[in-house]
């Protein structure tokens, strides 16, 4: 089983959208092991996207992310983190296919309402970032047998 962090960015919260994305992760089969709604520091928004801190758009990345509040996730599945990816969509939402968070959701990659991680470094690093290991639940689904082979 993989870990991926997943974050609904303010956009998301404010549109009231978070309902409907969990929904589709959760019927996916995939399992919430933690969820907080938080309000980012600046320091650690500018460490979660560290990778892009000489790119032109990170001062307006890092005003986005830290402008109003964020459902902060941990998510566990088989492969989950190139899955998540797939159902996120293209980073720019003109590109994402329809069907996927960012392609029924969003129009701009300034305001493309998700995060998940790209790696498995990638999210290893952001679930440390962001969540205590006593925050993150372990816990059995009745129905893994339904969604897995091999439970
Ligand atoms: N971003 C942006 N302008 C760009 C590229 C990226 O505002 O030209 C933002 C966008 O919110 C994106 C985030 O920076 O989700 C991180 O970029 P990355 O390339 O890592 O895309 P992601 O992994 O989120 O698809």
């Amino acid at each position: 089983m993989q870990k991926s962090f997943v974050m609904l960015k303010p956009d998301a919260v404010l549109r009231r959208l978070t309902g409907k994305i969990l929904t589709r992760f959760e019927e996916r089969g995939l399992q919430i092991l933690a969820a907080k709604m938080m309000i980012i520091p600046r320091a650690q928004a500018e460490e979660h996207y560290a990778e892009h801190q000489e790119k032109p758009f990170f001062g307006d990345l890092v005003e986005y992310i830290t402008s109003g509040p964020v459902l902060a996730m941990v998510i566990e599945g088989d492969e989950c983190i190139s899955l998540i990816r797939k159902m996120v969509g293209a980073t720019n939402p003109q590109e994402a296919d329809l069907g996927t968070i960012r392609g029924d959701f969003a129009i701009q990659t300034g305001r493309n309402i998700v995060h998940a991680s790209d790696s498995p470094a990638s999210a290893e690093r952001e679930i440390a970032l962001f969540f205590q290991d006593d925050e993150i639940c372990k816990y059995q689904l009745p129905d893994q047998e339904l969604v897995y082979e091999e439970p």
